[in-house]
């Protein structure tokens, strides 16, 4: 679904991306990792569109739809993709405090043109899909960590994305609530044919998507698929 070749990206003299290619697949889930510094935000950024890389290409390729260059696109044109085809999850949440949970959730389709009464009946059943029934009407702040990042996770599925990026989704939480995120995290995503592309520190999260990546200094230096999974990965290539 996204291929991504060559990517660069320095800031002053730090090289964050040093030449990456990198072809993920529609259904897959992927965990990047690294340690600090290696550039794993700076590439998940890059393939997401957020921000994007000096040099190389990422194209965007969706069943039905004629490829899509990434960095070609105008930024009106690439924030209406992003909006439309990639949702985010992100450590801080991106959520917004003074909304409460469906007003969240809501937003993410009202920015892509959903009236507010439809956005907000969607956002509704997102968070009932997501155990959050009886929370809907919360402010973020009024949420523990692991039901905010639920909200972040109804939030970046609601819209119909296919693919979402995750950044630590679950580095804030404990390790039995992270699990239940991460679990969420994967149902809504892989379960539901989109891809996952995740950065995340621990091997026991890395461990439970299709494939790991190792990024050092900017370079990919290991790609792995997992054993357990890796049949179900070669089917959907
Ligand atoms: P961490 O695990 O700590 O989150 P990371 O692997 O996500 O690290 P990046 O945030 O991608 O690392 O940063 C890669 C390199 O680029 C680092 O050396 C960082 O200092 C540098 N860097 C990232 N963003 C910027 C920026 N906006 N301005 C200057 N340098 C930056
Ligand atoms: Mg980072």
């Amino acid at each position: 679904v996204l291929d991504a070749r060559g990517l660069y990206r320095s800031f002053g003299s730090t090289t964050a991306l040093n030449g990456i290619d990198l072809q993920i697949a529609l259904g897959q889930s992927l965990a990047i990792m690294g340690p600090s510094g290696s550039g794993k935000s700076t590439l998940l950024h890059a393939l997401a569109g957020i921000e994007l890389p000096d040099a190389g290409s990422i194209m965007l390729n969706l069943p039905g739809r004629a490829p899509v260059d990434i960095q070609g696109l105008k930024d009106k044109a690439r924030t209406k993709l992003r909006r439309e085809y990639f949702g985010f999850v992100f450590q801080s949440g991106l959520l917004i405090p003074e909304l409460t949970a469906e007003e969240n959730v809501a937003m993410a389709l009202m920015i892509n043109g959903v009236p507010r009464n439809a956005a907000i009946a969607s956002a509704g059943s997102a968070l009932a899909e997501l155990g959050l029934t009886g929370m809907e009407q919360r402010r973020i702040g009024q949420l523990s960590g692991g039901q905010q990042q639920r909200v972040a996770i109804a939030r970046a599925q609601v819209t119909g994305a296919m693919v979402v990026f995750a950044d630590e989704p679950t580095g804030a939480l404990d390790s039995t609530t992270g699990f239940e995120v991460l679990d969420t995290l994967l149902r809504c995503t892989v379960g539901a044919g989109k891809s996952l592309v995740m950065v995340t520190h621990d091997p026991n999260v890395a461990a439970r998507c299709d494939r790991i990546v190792q990024l050092q200094d900017g370079q990919l230096t290991s790609d792995s698929l997992h054993p357990s999974n890796a049949a179900k990965d070669g089917a959907q290539q």
